[in-house]
């Protein structure tokens, strides 16, 4: 069975509302940013990369200015995916699957660390960021990588035990993972599907959305998984809850 770490992998402080478009503006907000990683006996396998390292010096060179003007990076130095690994004993070429759950600035920006690893991306998610006037920021991830592109839900290891699982909506090919780390234990870990609890227990859909109904519906799959026996559900940016989980080197059970 593979286990499961949460990794921090950046923080990001905001006004509220871009989350909570029910909230009234001038209330800041601070999220972590989880990078995800699975040790499998058949390879070790990261879900999401990140805020790029070397974005802190200069947010608005290395992110561009809108997103600069509407995140500030909060992340302590060593929240990066290459330190948090490091607490593990782990090099960054000692994974072998990177899985971007989707291609915004906080879910792929270490992707460049990881020459030798295998990306997964839903096809329609790089169709999206490759789009004629698309806004997703080239430079994180049109890059002389190994990227296999994904059709849909995958068996990564071919076992059962890690699944991605096409939850569209906020992006277009937003995808989802499921790892079973027990016989009566299971995590969905949601990504930007679903960015926490409240947004969960609302059905609030955030600003930043591709296609309302689309992630409504899947964030009614991601609730309904998660209510099945032994199945937790951890979220895309939910302070509260990633709190809770630990350090990177404790596995989650
Ligand atoms: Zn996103
Ligand atoms: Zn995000």
């Amino acid at each position: 069975m593979p286990d499961l770490h949460a990794l921090c992998c950046g923080r990001l402080a905001f006004d509220r509302s871009v989350f909570f478009p029910d909230a009234a503006p001038g209330t800041p907000t601070t999220v972590p940013v989880p990078g995800w990683l699975i040790r499998h006996p058949k390879g070790n396998l990261l879900f999401d990369t990140g805020i790029a390292c070397d974005a802190a010096s200069d947010p608005a060179g290395k992110l561009g200015k809108r997103i600069a003007s509407t995140y500030r990076l909060a992340g302590a130095i060593d929240e990066n995916p290459v330190d948090q690994l490091a607490l593990l004993g782990l090099a960054p070429d000692d994974i072998t699957w990177v899985v971007n759950s989707h291609l915004h600035f906080d879910h792929c920006g270490c992707n460049s660390l990881f020459p030798k690893a295998t990306f997964l991306v839903q096809r329609a998610e790089m169709m999206a960021a490759q789009a004629p006037g698309s806004r997703y920021d080239a430079r994180l991830w049109d890059l002389p990588l190994n990227y296999q592109l994904i059709d849909g839900e995958h068996d990564v290891f071919g076992d059962g035990s890690v699944l991605l699982m096409p939850t569209p909506g906020h992006t277009a090919g937003h995808q989802s993972l499921m790892v079973q780390v027990a016989r009566d234990s299971r995590f969905v870990l949601t990504a930007d599907a679903c960015y926490s609890g409240e947004h969960m227990a609302r059905e609030l859909l955030p600003n930043v959305v591709w296609d309302g109904p689309q992630m409504l519906d899947s964030m009614r799959r991601l609730r309904a998984l998660g209510e099945q026996s032994g199945t937790r559900v951890l979220y895309g940016h939910d302070p509260e809850q990633f709190a809770l989980l630990g350090p990177a080197t404790r596995a989650l059970v």
